[in-house]
Formats: structure tokens, sequence, C-alpha cells
């Protein structure tokens, strides 16, 4: 037992009293038969403390201090002779207590550090973003350079710019926008063409997209975008874009070579798949929304776009062709109300068969085919009507009967530009353009009242 120095004579006559013990290891008296309990510990814990001969710390292997009975009896049991393996003396509780306070206090730490981290990889991000964001707000199209005449972005300029002439101020919307058929129904050809007008300065990010369709590089801290989600502008002056539009037109209408020819013929097979696509989806969405059917089924897919290509190859026109399908669909309809043993599925497959037969019927009698606009519900590709009509023209001035009817250019299209050079002659002003050719009987069908 240890007194602290300096207590008076009656403070230490109590601490004696409190902890003295008998042989057998017990303690001498009990709290109360030398006063007041809280009293007397207060006063004896304040005063004194005992130390454990038998009970070594299990760090340092010094005997334990304890300030007072319950704790003596905790650490060394109450005979006072257990041997200690669960208790660290006061010296090493308190640098154990301080050893986890500074580990406490070093995780915080670097849980504040990981936060403070991420709070400024977040804004350095948001920095790099609204960088890359100000990177293509200042093309001014000045270093724009047209893609090759392969690429699908050729001719789909002319489609974007008719698309962002009418709408001031807004962005090109984005081919997650322009879901599911977006600018020609091919998704891989509009990626190229976005691409390669991109890269040619011709397109810029409009600020509109969404920030996810920007990536920033961990290695380089370069930044990528994703195609499908990004809005566009269109760079340069209005006047810049429309002398654009003309290069490109004047290029498919007149140009000479191989890499004209084959900028045509890209062109005209773009088209060809387009109209293909959108009649295609306008059957589905008759088939979906107007009589509650399935699609085509997947199977038969190849096989519908085989018989639209027919009639378009026969001659017919998109508008006869939408006619066509409205009243494959309708037959169909007609054939599944009469007949109790066929479902929406068979009705949608049915269709298919349906349409060839319709196609080749009409060619084969001769019928006279209406045109039917596409209905305001029906999504074509946004990119169709453009695009059409310049497939249109350029043919147009390859057409035979136009050449011969032009008074303009010799029996192959050409024309004097001056003394020594021959240009291809447009055949302007058009005399005998795009009227079309009365047909023979009248189809007495009506038309669907929703067109
Ligand atoms: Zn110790
Ligand atoms: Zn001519």
């Amino acid at each position: 037992m240890v007194l602290t120095a300096g207590q008076p004579q009656e403070v230490q006559d109590l601490a004696l009293l409190y902890w003295e013990f008998t042989e057998a290891g017990k303690w001498a008296r009990t709290v109360e038969s030398i006063g007041d309990p809280q009293w007397v510990v207060a006063t004896v814990t304040s005063a004194s403390h005992a130390t454990l001969l038998n009970s070594l710390c299990t760090q340092c292997e010094e005997p334990i201090r304890v300030p007072n009975r319950s704790w003596a009896a905790r650490v060394a049991g109450s005979r006072l002779d257990r041997p200690n393996s669960t208790y660290t003396c006061p010296d090493c509780s308190a640098v154990r207590e301080q050893e986890q306070q500074q580990e406490r206090k070093r995780r915080a730490e670097a849980a504040r550090a990981e936060q403070e981290r991420q709070r400024e990889q977040a804004e350095e991000r948001a920095r790099k973003i609204s960088k890359a964001f100000d990177d293509e707000e200042v093309k001014d199209g000045t270093d724009r350079a047209l893609p090759p005449p392969s690429s699908p972005g050729f001719a789909l300029y002319i489609a974007l710019a008719n698309h962002a002439a009418y709408r001031p101020n807004k962005p090109l919307p984005s081919m997650d926008d322009l879901r599911p058929l977006g600018w020609t129904g091919d998704a891989d050809s509009d990626v190229t063409a976005l691409r390669d007008l991109y890269h040619g300065g011709l397109i810029a990010l409009s600020r509109k997209s969404p920030e996810d369709c920007l990536e920033i590089s961990d290695e380089d801290d370069s930044v990528s975008f994703f195609v499908s989600p990004a809005r566009w502008r269109l760079t340069g002056e209005a006047a810049t874009r429309a002398s654009t539009v003309r290069e490109i037109t004047q290029y498919l209408m007149t140009g000479g070579g191989q890499a004209a020819h084959e900028a045509r013929r890209i062109l005209a097979d773009r088209i060809e798949h387009m109209e293909i696509i959108d009649v295609m989806a306008y059957l589905d969405e008759l088939l979906e929304d107007r009589y509650g059917y399935p699609a085509v089924p997947e199977t038969r897919r190849q096989e519908l776009a085989e018989n639209i290509a027919l009639g378009f190859i026969s001659g017919y026109t998109p508008g006869q062709m939408i006619c066509f399908a409205w009243r494959a669909a309708d037959t169909a309809a007609g054939w599944k109300e009469r007949n109790a043993l066929m479902g929406p599925p068979e009705a949608s497959s049915a269709a298919v068969t349906i349409l060839r037969g319709k196609i080749e019927k009409a060619v084969e009698v001769r019928h006279a085919i209406p045109e039917y606009d596409s209905p305001r519900w029906h999504q074509q590709p946004v990119a169709l009507l453009t695009l059409r009509k310049l497939n249109a023209d350029v043919k147009r001035v390859f057409d035979r009967s136009v050449i011969d009817a032009c008074p303009d250019c010799d029996h192959q299209g050409w024309r004097d530009a001056d003394a020594e050079t021959l240009t291809r002659c447009v055949h302007l002003p058009a005399s005998t353009s795009g009227e079309p050719t009365v047909t023979s009987d009248v189809d007495d069908t009506p038309v669907p009242p929703d067109f």
C-alpha cells in the first residue's frame, strides 16, 4: 500500500484501515465498519493506492497498482491471489489508450484526406468537363474539312443543316434522343457519320449534351466522348454552312471521276436502305400500336425487307409502299378476325406474306396504288426526307429522259462552261421535273382515317 505524500494523519490512518488484510488474503475489515462507505472510498482513492504483488501487468510484467478494493478484486480476485492474464498496469493502460487514440485520430485523418481527395477529384473532373465544353464552344469551323465523299457524314451534313435551320438556339438531337431509328435507321452508319463530321470540325459538341457523355482519362487527362448521348451544333456562320451544303450538293450532282461516282452510289444505297427501314418501322408500329399485335417476328424480318425491296424495285414509291403495308396489316387483321385459331403473332407473321402477295398481284394486273403520306404518329428516320430529295436531285442529273429533254446539254448531259471546258449540266430550270405520271385506273380504297 502506498500513500500519496503529504496526507493528513487521519487520512493515513483511514487508508491503513481500508487496505489492511489478513494472512488468509481477506480484507481485515469491511468498509462499513470504517465509516460511511462513499466517503471512505472517495478519501482512500484520492490519497492512496495498493500494489498487487501477485498480479503482474500483461504488458510490462510489473505488479499492478489499483486505486481501491473493487479494482483489486477485479484484477486479483476476491482472495487477491489470482494470477493476472487480462489487465495492464495504469501506465501501460495509459500508453495503450494513447495509442488507440492516435490510431483513431490517424484513421479519421485518413478518412478526411480521402474525402478531400475525392472532392478535389470531382472538382477537377467538373473543371475538365467544363473546359472541354469551352473548347467545343469556341470552335468556329474555320479549320473545317469535309469528310471524304465515301463517308456517310458527307451527305448527312445536309440533313443536319436542314434540321438545324428551323431550330435556332437548339442543339441537334443526340442519337439517344432519336431512338430507335436515329438519323438514317442505321446506328453504325450514323456513328461513323457524326465522328467524321466532328473530326472534320463541321460539328461540335453542344453544351446541352449530358455531362456523362464525356469521359476523362485517368492516365493522360485526355477527354473523350460517347457518340450516342452527345448533342451537337453546326460550326460556322449560317453563310458558311449554306456554302458547305452547296459544295456537297454540287459534288454529288456534278462531280466527275470514280470518287464522285462512288459517292452517288453510296447515297443511293443509303436511301434504298432507309426507305426499306422506314416501311418496316411503319408496319411494326401499325401492328403494335393500332392492332395490339407483336411486331413482325425476328425470323421473318429478312423476308420482310426483301418483300419491301421488291416493291421499290417494281417501281412503287415510298407513299405507295406505305399503302401496301397498311393494306397488308388490314388484311392480316381481317384473317385473324375470321379465324379463331390465329393469334396475334400469327397475324403479324402473316402480314409479311400478304404484303408480298399484294405487291406481286399489283405488278401483275397493273393496279394503280394510291400514295399515302406517312401518318403523323409514324416516326421515320429523321434524315429521310432530306436525303430522299437529295438522292432524287442527283438521279435527275443523270436521268436519260431529262437529259434528252434538256436544251442546254449534249446527249451525255455535258454542256460548255466556257470555250474549253465541259461541265455536267443539271438541266435547270426544270421543265419536266418531279411530276408524277398519270395513273390509269382509279383505286377506290379509302384512305385510313388517322392519316
Ligand atoms: Zn505495465
Ligand atoms: Zn441539261
